[in-house]
């Protein structure tokens, strides 16, 4: 079924009685060419891409809870490829034009707003900062503009300008960033693969990997064995526990984000802002709800939730940022896992176990990855060759230190990213 204009006009008069589910609900088949675990967006844009660029059909999405329940549909939802350093800036630069052309390719409404994103600086430092990741975002070839207090004041007039703690000396302002609504990728990718022939297959866990001599053969799962000549595991904040399964330790770390939403209000914020002197960025979704974020709590932690420190902390820097933001009303706070990464960069590549292959480190940007990452992900997987745009994002790295994408420059510690 293909959505279209028409489409919603004759069935909203006719009752709308006409629309079908968006994918099936198949039983697992005993086996497949590819077992994706992991039914967030980088699973399922995979098997997206799987099966439209590669040709692929016998392929599997195996979710342990339901489509879009993880941090897919848990995101302050905020899309940029403003990324400095080489291997990151590449990779969401091609994110970024995948994000462009989404909605026509899945033919599916993902609400991709591009608002455009400011990064505010509140130093000489920063600003030099901010302007040689200007020219870096520029060298890629994507946009970057340096903004001026006097034209922030007139774009984002409710900043405190005055404030003397941390006075804002001006903005980095890309246009072509900005949002998408987070659980529509998730269901946009998943009906996408659905009607290429992907089996999406919900409370489906996978309980154990079958290696014999080094060769992956399959899974076990909640549901039974399946072989498979390709396991891509893609579970985000349950990389550590799934690749345990196979026997691997990997450099990634648990930790808990934090995002929050206040009740509807009228638009008064049309950007994506970032406070550059906290962990706290906002935007407005189309409901009227100011949705904002913070810091990772500094634990590591499998606890998907929420708690007070963390309100006090995010509202302390909104109220320091935007004081107007203490008149509305905070609806709800929600907590996701996330794969942190010593260098805060992503891991897209073969396992030393033949016929596995890693998607993980996320950290607390994969969102705006999601095109980008399945895209690469089916490459390899397909070709058992790296995308050129993903070909920094080796594991060996941590291993020996060549390589590292520290793009924070805050050092090798997963918190810090
Ligand atoms: C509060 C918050 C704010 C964020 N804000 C942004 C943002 O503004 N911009 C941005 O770019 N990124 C953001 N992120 C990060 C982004 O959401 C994640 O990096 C990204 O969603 C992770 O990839 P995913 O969608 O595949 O993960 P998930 O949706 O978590 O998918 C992984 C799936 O694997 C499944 N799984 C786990 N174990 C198993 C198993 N054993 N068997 C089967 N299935 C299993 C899980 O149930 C889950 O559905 C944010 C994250 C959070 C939590």
């Amino acid at each position: 079924m293909r959505f279209s204009a028409l489409k919603v006009l004759t069935q909203g008069l006719t009752g709308n009685r006409g629309w079908r589910a968006h994918w099936r609900d198949p039983e697992p088949a005993e086996a497949y060419d590819i077992v994706i675990i992991g039914g967030g967006g980088h699973g399922l844009s995979t098997a997206y891409y799987l099966a439209k660029e590669h040709g692929l059909r016998r392929i599997a999405v195996l979710e342990k809870g339901y489509i879009g329940g993880g941090n897919i549909g848990r995101n302050t939802t905020i899309v940029r490829a403003n990324y400095f350093l080489p291997g990151n800036s590449e990779f969401y630069s091609h994110s970024l034009k995948l994000w462009e052309g989404l909605e026509a390719d899945l033919n599916y409404n993902v609400m991709h707003s591009q608002r455009g994103q400011i990064g505010l600086f509140h130093s000489d430092g920063q600003r030099d900062a901010a302007i040689r990741r200007a020219n870096s975002i520029r060298n890629q070839g994507d946009d970057a503009e340096l903004l001026s207090v006097a034209q922030l004041r007139k774009m984002v007039p409710y900043l405190d300008y005055d404030q003397g703690r941390f006075p804002i000396y001006g903005g980095l302002l890309q246009r072509r960033a900005g949002t998408a609504r987070h659980d529509a990728v998730a269901w946009g990718y998943a009906r996408g693969a659905d009607q290429l022939g992907v089996d999406l297959i919900q409370n489906c866990e996978v309980t154990g990997i079958d290696i014999v001599q080094g060769v992956v053969q399959g899974v076990q799962t909640s549901r039974g064995a399946i072989r498979a000549k390709k396991v891509a595991m893609v579970v985000a904040g349950r990389s550590s526990q799934v690749a345990a399964m196979a026997g691997m330790r990997l450099p990634i770390e648990s930790h808990v984000l934090q995002a929050f939403v206040t009740e509807g209000l009228k638009p008064c914020i049309d950007h994506v802002i970032s406070f550059g002197m906290g962990h706290f960025y906002i935007s407005q979704s189309d409901k009227g709800g100011l949705v904002f974020g913070g810091d990772l709590d500094m634990y590591a932690s499998y606890a998907a939730r929420g708690n007070l420190p963390m309100v006090e902390h995010v509202a302390e820097a909104g109220m320091t940022l935007m004081p107007m933001i203490g008149k509305a009303r905070m609806l709800r706070s929600w907590g996701g896992i996330m794969d942190m990464t010593p260098d805060g960069s992503p891991i897209i590549d073969k396992t030393h176990i033949e016929g596995l292959y890693l998607n993980a480190g996320w950290c607390y940007g994969g969102f705006k990855a999601v095109p980008a990452s399945g895209h690469c992900f089916a490459h390899l997987l397909a070709t058992d060759r790296p995308h050129s745009a993903a070909a920094r994002f080796r594991l060996d790295r941590f291993r020996s230190g060549r390589g590292l994408m520290d793009e924070e420059g805050t050092g090798a510690q997963h918190n810090l990213h």
